[in-house]
């Protein structure tokens, strides 16, 4: 293997099938833009088999370089000859941070990586800055969601970080101007220790919460499965989609998809109107600038006020339908004076 290589700042861009995860480009964005501060280089790093166009493709993103560990052995994704690759890598070239989605596979790779490197890693970070002498800071939520930590590594490197999908734009492609680097990787079928017998796709519903420009989102206080119907109804009057705080995914009234926030997904709504919601931070992480926020909440005292435009103190059970059948009116008033 080749004995140096110039980026400091390395993303796992992660793929399956010659599917890349968005959240590796959105890094690849935020890395460069972090990097470039210091006049640092950004790598990509890919793990898998056949990489060939999935390589031109991160180079279109503008990285420095791409790091790619390509053998039929890694062609299925299994955690630790992905980590034996990488670790290599690491090992060999040095990176002062490495970063990662807060994805299934980006989730069960970091922590194994940290350990073997013997560093720390920030997971589930909803923010990133560099400091002036190098230091990666990571926002994340902590105790209970109360308050926003900032936490960074400055004696172990690299610097590890898994952040959410969605908490970064995606970066638009421009030239290729990087170089393609291969990692070595001296891999044996034992190193396999699981194999992949077969795999089942679920369904999500297609919920368009990510780009929708209206999020109704419920919380624990909808009370029941029947009652989330009142949520549904808002949503639909509006036109909006259909977002959940972690209770009634728990409960299964809504689909594990649909969750907003740290562990969630992040909506860039223009209107959010959160129904029963408290306002924990671990929720509102995944909030990102709408224009107006509203929430209905029974308690004056309930934190999601501090956070909203306007907030209605009341029964969801009364204001929510109270509010539906006003926005159905207004709209069939609306579309009878442009029919006439
Ligand atoms: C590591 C970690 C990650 C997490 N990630 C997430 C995440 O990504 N997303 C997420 O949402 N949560 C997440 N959580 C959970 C989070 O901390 C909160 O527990 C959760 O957001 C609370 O949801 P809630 O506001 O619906 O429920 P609650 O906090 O129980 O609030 C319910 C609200 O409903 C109001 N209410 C009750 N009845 C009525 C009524 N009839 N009319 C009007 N209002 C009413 C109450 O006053 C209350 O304010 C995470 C927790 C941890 C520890």
């Amino acid at each position: 293997m080749i004995d140096h290589v110039d980026s400091k700042v390395w993303v796992f861009v992660e793929q399956r099938h010659g599917h890349v995860a968005e959240v590796g480009l959105e890094l690849v964005g935020k890395a460069l833009e972090l990097a470039g501060l210091l006049e640092w280089k950004v790598a990509a790093v890919l793990v898998g088999h056949q990489l060939g166009e999935i390589t031109e493709r991160v180079l279109s993103y503008g990285v420095d370089e791409v790091l790619v560990a390509d053998d039929p052995l890694l062609a299925e994704y299994c955690n630790e000859p992905y980590v034996k690759a990488i670790e290599g890598a690491v090992r060999l070239w040095q990176p002062e941070a490495l970063l990662l989605g807060a994805t299934a596979m980006g989730t069960d790779l970091a922590p194994r990586l940290a350990a073997r490197l013997r560093t720390g890693l920030s997971a589930h970070c909803i923010d990133l800055k560099i400091t002036p002498d190098g230091q990666l800071l990571s926002a994340v939520p902590g105790w209970g969601g109360s308050v926003l930590a900032q936490i960074s590594c400055p004696r172990t490197k690299p610097q590890c970080a898994t952040v959410m999908p969605g908490v970064f734009a995606m970066p638009e492609p421009g030239d290729n101007r990087g170089r393609v680097i291969p990692i070595e990787v001296h891999l044996q079928p034992e190193d396999v220790t699981y194999r992949v017998v077969e795999v089942k796709r679920e369904e999500a519903p297609k919920s368009g919460l990510q780009t929708a420009e209206i999020v109704v989102a419920g919380g624990w206080g909808v009370g029941t499965k029947a009652d989330w119907g009142l949520v549904e109804d808002l949503a639909a009057a509006l036109n909006a989609a259909v977002g959940a705080t972690r209770p009634p995914v728990d409960e299964g009234w809504a689909h594990e998809k649909q969750m907003i926030g740290q562990s969630g997904i992040t909506v860039r709504p223009k209107l959010y109107i959160g129904v029963g919601i408290s306002g924990h931070m671990h929720h509102l992480v995944g909030i990102k600038k709408p224009e107006l926020m509203v929430a209905i909440n029974s308690d004056p005292n309930a934190a999601i006020f501090d956070h909203c435009d306007i907030g209605i103190v009341g029964d969801l059970k009364e204001v929510v339908p109270g509010l539906t059948r006003a926005i159905r009116e207004h709209s069939e008033a609306v579309s009878k004076k442009t029919e006439r």
